[in-house]
């Protein structure tokens, strides 16, 4: 099968690998319908993560191709959609709707889901199965749920977005901007995007940003307390992981409020004394994607959202290093790739 590998930063080769078979009789094998580069991919491309040969991806949806033997919730045949951790779904972690978190928790696919075919653990867990196969054009917003929109979702829900409150989202990259998606469907009154680049603003819009802040760091946190009337936002996303990007989310936050964080945290260092005097509750972490995908496939099987317009790019899977450089070079938001 065709398996994209990062053999060194800035890198990208797509090479003939074996199709992955079964291990653990609570596996299946997914062939993949679509695949797509996720903005965490870029930490390793750009050097930032350490990377040597590694197979790449963790989004997939695609058709159950074979199953273990003890697997009972999916069949051969079936359409599915998995995250980028695999989990039982029966834990007490899980139950309590933090799968990612899972006793049990694996990579979702194995070796790399920009690939053919992947090897999914703990298949029954895993796995969410959609209605029936689904219309060629829901495919991509299927691909979102896997991994972006059940990010963007979990942050807007640990940042408490709810009816009548104002959200902040730091970050425009496809999780921010899912996060806007979701702070709509979750009834925010105000969602202010804080984006420099018109197309972003454009689809930030689109799915249902109020407000668009284009100044950043202590000027942006500035900008949110004058459309706040001097408070900050009851809610805020942070979708980005640095530390200038946390510090935004922190202080564009008023006393009581959330912020949700999912931006893979690269060297952020929390300031003990200002987050004492700031009353700001923090939640986020890798985000237990699994819990929601059941909503969000509805929402997408009913055609209530499109989050698979954050795709902007499409490309052959042959083409992953172009589909690297143009995300790397901010041409692309996100690129889908196909077989
Ligand atoms: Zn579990």
């Amino acid at each position: 099968m065709r398996a994209v590998v990062m053999y060194a930063s800035g890198d990208v080769r797509v090479d003939r690998t074996p199709r992955p078979t079964i291990v653990e009789p609570t596996d299946a094998i997914v062939r993949l319908a679509a695949t797509c580069i996720c903005g965490s991919d870029l930490w390793p491309y750009r050097g930032t993560d350490h990377v040597d040969h590694q197979p790449m991806g963790h989004e997939y949806v695609g058709v159950v191709d074979e199953v273990g033997s003890a697997v009972e919730n999916v069949q051969v045949g079936d359409f599915v959609v998995g995250s980028f951790f695999a989990s039982d779904n029966t834990c007490e972690i899980c139950r309590a709707g933090y799968q990612t978190h899972c006793v049990h928790r694996q990579p979702g696919a194995q070796p790399g889901a920009q690939a053919e075919y992947a090897r999914i653990p703990l298949a029954d867990g895993t796995l969410v199965a959609t209605p029936g196969t689904p219309d060629p054009d829901l495919v991509p917003s299927l691909l979102a749920a896997s991994d972006v929109l059940g990010t963007g979702w979990f942050a807007a829900v640990a940042a408490e977005v709810g009816p009548g409150k104002t959200v902040a989202v730091v970050g425009d990259g496809a999780v921010g901007l899912l996060g806007v998606l979701a702070a709509k469907q979750l009834g925010a009154e105000r969602i202010i995007a804080m984006s420099r680049h018109a197309d972003r603003q454009a689809l930030a819009r689109d799915f249902g940003a109020t407000d668009v802040v284009e100044e950043r760091g202590d000027a942006g946190v500035a900008r949110i307390k004058e459309l706040t009337g001097g408070l900050g936002a009851h809610s805020t996303i942070e979708a980005v992981g640095t530390q200038e990007s946390m510090m935004q989310a922190i202080r564009a936050t008023r006393a009581g409020g959330h912020v949700g964080y999912v931006g893979v945290a690269h060297d952020v260092a929390l300031p003990g004394e200002e987050m004492f005097f700031s009353g700001v509750h923090l939640h986020g972490g890798p985000a237990p994607v699994r819990r929601f995908l059941p909503e969000l496939i509805k929402l997408i099987w009913d055609r209530e959202i499109d989050p698979g317009k954050v795709f902007d790019l499409t490309l052959p899977v042959e083409q992953a290093a172009e589909g690297y450089r143009a995300m790397d070079e901010r041409r692309a938001t996100k690129v889908l790739l196909t077989f």
